[in-house]
């Protein structure tokens, strides 16, 4: 059986795009672990009737959980509980034992805060945070805005906006004999996901075509691919039954384009790139990319281990002054060149006194580019302070973001090849 699942995000910070909705992907994410389908996401403003016309849809829609998300502060703008009580057609009712918890709760604020406010009138704008539907099953305030699981069918689990508080309160939701009934008697999946680098979407398209005629019981395999910096990513959802379907699929892929799998673990290019620098040492030396290479090293656990730091160099001297790069070789191949490339590599490994370096020397634009160096040309050096290199030159598509995001990606791709 398959449970499924909408989300409401709702506030006019998040529909207008001044707040990047965070809660939409993360609970995504949650029902995902729990074997839930989503069927959709829905971002509404404040105003109760656009709440209710995507309560309205998505019970249309028959879902059998409704998550929302947001406008349960104590301000007249935040709605969402008395739309939802009415959506559930039941009345809202004054929880006296949740009215004391949120004045203890308050009071400790202010008191923290050493303020002197007007506390009835606190109190008074805080009494709307304890009215909660009848018969709904209460959750205990992270901040001071309590949620609601609304039993029926929909259920209805109605959580805070600010991520900290909606986090929390979704775990202690999901463990209550409501949400668990309604979650019930589903199905559990298998989710597996395999990342490819180098490939054309086009050719991974043909393969998966190939697939359905070859690979026996493909039906049974629900798969989504997307491209995200440069890489392939394919997902696959499946009964534990499909198992051999997956695995059949796997060796299509394997024996197909093995060059360009990297993972089929789930494990992303950082941190295999992050495992394979245990024990060393690196600095990287990047002209287009701005000191982005160093800031993914960076952005691993551990990290400070092997990570020693970065020169990013713009200007021809700085190449010359900071890494060493003869001016003589950039003035014969120009800035954006493999030698001047090697040449920086060489000068991160002596300058940090590493044992690997990478580097980077590009055209992001716009209008950096020429007729033979045109806008996207970026050159690559990764080597070992043993000998060991690899030196690359690509033209990445895209505006600037892009060829600098980009940029990133096929950099860490090199160091997982010189390295292993
Ligand atoms: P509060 O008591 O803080 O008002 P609330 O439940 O009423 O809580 P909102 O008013 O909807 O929540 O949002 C409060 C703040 O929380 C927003 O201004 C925003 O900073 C953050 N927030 C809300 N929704 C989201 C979201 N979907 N993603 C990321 N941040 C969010
Ligand atoms: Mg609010």
């Amino acid at each position: 059986m398959t449970v499924r699942a909408g989300i409401v995000v709702t506030g006019t910070e998040v529909l207008t795009g001044r707040v990047q909705d965070r809660n939409g992907p993360w609970l995504a994410d949650r029902l995902l672990e729990l074997g839930i389908e989503l069927a959709h996401i829905t971002l509404c403003g404040d105003r109760p009737e656009d709440i209710e016309a995507q309560l309205r849809f998505l019970a249309a829609e028959g879902v059998d959980l409704i998550i929302t998300s947001g406008g349960l502060g104590p301000t007249a703008d935040d709605m969402t509980v008395a739309v939802v009580a009415r959506f559930c057609a039941r009345e809202l009712v004054l929880d006296a034992e949740l009215e004391d918890k949120i004045a203890g709760i308050l009071r400790r604020l202010s008191s923290a805060r050493g303020r002197t406010v007007d506390f009835e009138a606190v109190l008074a704008a805080n009494r709307k945070q304890a009215l909660v539907p009848a018969g709904a099953v209460v959750l205990d305030p992270v901040g001071t805005a309590p949620g609601v699981v609304v039993p029926g069918e929909p259920l209805v689990v109605v959580l805070p906006g600010p991520p900290r508080e909606l986090q929390p309160m979704w775990r202690t939701a999901v463990q209550t004999p409501e949400v668990q009934h309604a979650i019930a008697g589903r199905t559990h999946y298998e989710q597996s996901t395999v990342r490819m680098f180098g490939l054309p979407e086009s050719e991974l398209a043909e393969t998966l075509r190939d697939a359905q005629t070859t690979v026996a019981g493909f039906e049974r395999l629900e798969i989504t691919t997307c491209l995200r910096r440069g890489e392939l990513e394919i997902v696959t959802r499946y009964e534990p039954a499909a198992q051999p379907v997956y695995a059949a699929l796997l060796d299509l892929l394997r024996a197909r384009h093995g060059d360009a799998v990297f993972s089929t673990d789930g494990a992303l290019i950082d941190d295999q790139v992050a495992a394979l620098l245990t024990g060393r040492t690196i600095a990287t030396a990047e002209s287009c990319t701005a000191g982005l290479i160093a800031a993914r090293l960076a952005d691993e656990p551990g990290c400070s281990a092997y990570l020693l730091g970065s020169v990013v160099s713009y200007a021809n001297s700085a190449k010359t002054e900071l890494l060493g790069v003869d001016s003589a070789l950039i003035a014969e191949h120009g800035a954006v060149s493999a030698p001047v490339a090697e040449a920086m590599a060489a000068g991160a490994l002596a300058r940090f006194g590493a044992d690997t370096a990478v580097a980077v020397t590009g055209i992001a634009g716009p209008g950096g580019g020429t007729e033979d160096k045109p806008v996207g040309t970026v050159c690559f050096c990764v080597r070992t302070s043993d000998g060991r290199s690899i030196t690359r030159t690509t033209r990445l598509p895209g505006g600037r973001a892009d060829v600098r995001e980009r940029s990133t990606t096929v950099a860490m791709h090199l160091l997982r090849r010189l390295l292993t």
